[in-house]
C-alpha cells in the first residue's frame, strides 16, 4: 500500500509506504495548543517508510525526560509534517492529516485522555491511557 500527501501549500510532499505501525489520537495541552484543536492524530511509521520531498525547517525542544525532540514543519508555509526524538530514533509521528484521503484513519489508542475536551466521546473497545506510556514502543503493542 502507498499513500501520497502534502502540507496546504504543496511545497512538501509525501509518499507513504506500507501501514502505520500504530495511529494514535493525542489530548494533551501541546497538541491542543499547536493544532488549535481538541486532539491531534498522527502516524507512527519507520522513517524509510515516508519519502518526503520540500523543504523542512526544524524546531527543537528538551522534553520533561532529557530527549531532543524535534519538529518538522514546511518552511513556506508552515503546515507541520512529522515529529522525532532522540527516545526513538528513526521512528516518525507523521501528522495524519497531510494524507490526501483520510477516510480509513481511525486511532488505535488515545493517549493522554486526561486533557480530553468534554464532548470527545471515544469508542468504549479503544484502548487508552490517562497520560502517555513511557516508552512508545508500547503503543506499538496496542495494534490488534
Ligand atoms: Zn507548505
Ligand atoms: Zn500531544
Amino acid at each position: 500500500m502507498t499513500a501520497t500527501g502534502s502540507c496546504q501549500c504543496g511545497q512538501v510532499q509525501l509518499v507513504v509506504s506500507g501501514e502505520a505501525l500504530v495511529t494514535y489520537a493525542c489530548h494533551c495541552r501541546d497538541c491542543q495548543k499547536r493544532t488549535g484543536s481538541a486532539f491531534s492524530m498522527g502516524l507512527v511509521m519507520l522513517a524509510e517508510q515516508v519519502a518526503l520531498k520540500g523543504e523542512c525547517t526544524p524546531w527543537t525542544r528538551t522534553s520533561d525526560d532529557g530527549h531532543t525532540n524535534t519538529r518538522h514543519s514546511c518552511s513556506q508555509c508552515g503546515n507541520i509534517i512529522y515529529g522525532d526524538s532522540s527516545a526513538t530514533p528513526g521512528l516518525w509521528k507523521l501528522q495524519a492529516g497531510l494524507l490526501d484521503d483520510t477516510s480509513a484513519l481511525c486511532p488505535d489508542v488515545h493517549i493522554w485522555t486526561c486533557r480530553k475536551q468534554g464532548w470527545v466521546s471515544l469508542p468504549a473497545d479503544t484502548r487508552c491511557f490517562d497520560t502517555q506510556p513511557q516508552d512508545l514502543t508500547e503503543l506499538l503493542t496496542t495494534r490488534q
